[in-house]
């Protein structure tokens, strides 16, 4: 829809990633809302053998050295398919492989991020656990120093690939004395092995196929080589994390909500009530209207955003930017496909058309990767901090002063 704003080029790897999602076997998509696919390793070594998964590393490790524009473009494509397959999509090769490309060692780039995005292996990112992950800094799961190995017990809750994923990038207390929580944690690499076990497999709403699971941890031995970036200091992988953690997963809901939007506008263009194409009354058109305008909102803040990230700009207006699209994007999507569901009526809520499922699969998309109040939470802050620093710089005008009593001093009460 935005195309004149993308190069020739990432029109190209746009339309790979669209003839990816044409290879997709209906069945598949079947299957994987039935659980009866746990987890899609063939449509990952299909996106692997076009070399779509992880675009933007450098080639040396199995990328295409693109943009944050392109992973989006990509994003937005293979979420057209259902939200499932672009979270498994992202999991691995955006996320695991993203930490691993920014903080980790070249052997772990060996090791990990090119059989990953050659489609041999697979990943899973572990930050959730039981007791929250809204405060996940808060993780309870240790990794005991045991002089060149770390001995790591504890719980994860809800990881996708759970149930499938080769290795697994965890998050776990290495300082039990930290001053602070962001000083406490580690990333680490965790092979699945001795001690590694999927212990439940949860029932979902939607987002089914993926294997999220409950996996508990037990005496796993970790070798200090397998820790990501420096030991202690998970907050900075984090940092760099939540890029593709929120963003890819903001762009991806577009396309997943896209569908829903689609046939919605064929359905009420066709569908007769009252001697009437339902399109035709405002209460209908209205409705498509405000979802074709959302998705189009959605679409121009999650590629704003993506420029900025691929500008390099200032960290602290990157996080601000990606958590108003994580909000702004999924939330807008769940209503878009809300209203998509509305105009198409009873049928709409039945397995006769796909809206049901897209509905059931969106509405994971302002709960994980931090939901919607902790991107509130953080926009405050740095908003609040962003303005009051810049206050001086900012003001192109006194704005205050332009009211007809803006001298009044004694009603400006703050205390
Ligand atoms: C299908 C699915 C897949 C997932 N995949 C993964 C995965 O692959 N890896 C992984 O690590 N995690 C995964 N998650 C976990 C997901 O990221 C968490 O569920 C999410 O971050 C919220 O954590 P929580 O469920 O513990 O809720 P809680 O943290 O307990 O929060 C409960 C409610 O309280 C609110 N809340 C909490 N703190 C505040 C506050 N300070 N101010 C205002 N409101 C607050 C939250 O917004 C939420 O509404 C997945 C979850 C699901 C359901």
């Amino acid at each position: 829809m935005f195309d004149y704003l993308l190069t020739e080029e990432q029109i190209k790897i746009r339309d790979e990633a669209r003839d990816l999602v044409k290879w997709v076997p209906r069945q598949m998509i079947l299957d994987m809302d039935k659980d009866a696919i746990t987890f899609p390793k063939e449509f990952l070594r299909e996106a692997a053998r076009r070399n779509l998964l992880g675009c933007r590393y450098p080639k040396e490790w199995g990328g295409r050295e693109m943009d944050w524009v392109t992973t989006c473009t990509i994003l937005e494509e293979i979420g057209t398919l259902g939200y499932e397959f672009a979270c498994v999509f992202g999991v691995g090769a955006e996320l695991v492989c993203d930490a691993i490309i920014r903080h980790g060692t070249d052997e772990q780039k060996e090791k990990y991020v090119k059989p990953l995005l050659r489609g041999d292996i697979f990943a899973a990112e572990c930050l959730t656990e039981p007791r929250g992950g809204s405060d996940f800094f808060g993780a309870t799961t240790i990794a005991e120093d045991k002089g060149d190995y770390f001995l790591v017990n504890g719980q994860k809750r809800f990881i996708v690939g759970g149930e499938g994923a080769d290795f697994f990038l965890l998050y776990a207390r290495t300082d039990p004395n930290a001053a602070t929580p962001q000083k406490a944690l580690s990333a680490l690499i965790v092979d699945r092995g001795p001690g590694v076990e999927t212990k439940y497999q949860y029932g979902l709403m939607g987002c089914r196929g993926g294997g999220t699971a409950r996996l508990v941890f037990r005496d796993v031995r970790v070798p200090k080589e397998n820790v990501v970036g420096k030991i202690h200091g998970a907050y900075d992988v984090f940092n760099t994390m939540m890029i593709p953690e929120r963003l890819g997963t903001a762009v991806m809901t577009i396309g997943a909500a896209r569908p829903a939007v689609e046939i919605a506008t064929s359905y009420t263009s066709r569908r007769k009530a009252f001697g009437q194409v339902i399109a035709q009354f405002e209460g209908v058109s209205f409705q498509i209207a405000e979802a074709v305008m959302l998705l189009d909102a959605a679409r121009a803040m999650g590629y704003a955003t993506a420029r900025a990230v691929d500008a390099g700009i200032d960290m602290h207006r990157i996080r601000r930017m990606v958590s108003e699209s994580k909000k702004f994007i999924t939330e807008s999507c769940q209503k878009a496909v809300h209203n998509a569901m509305q105009v198409v009526g009873g049928i709409g809520y039945t397995t006769v058309f796909p809206i049901e499922r897209i509905f059931r699969d969106v509405r994971l998309a302002s709960i994980w990767t931090g939901t919607s109040e902790v991107m509130s939470m953080i926009v405050a802050h740095e908003w609040y901090r962003e303005f009051l620093m810049e206050k001086k710089d900012r003001l192109t005008r006194d704005f205050e002063a332009d009211a007809e009593e803006a001298d009044a001093a004694d009603e400006k009460i703050y205390e």
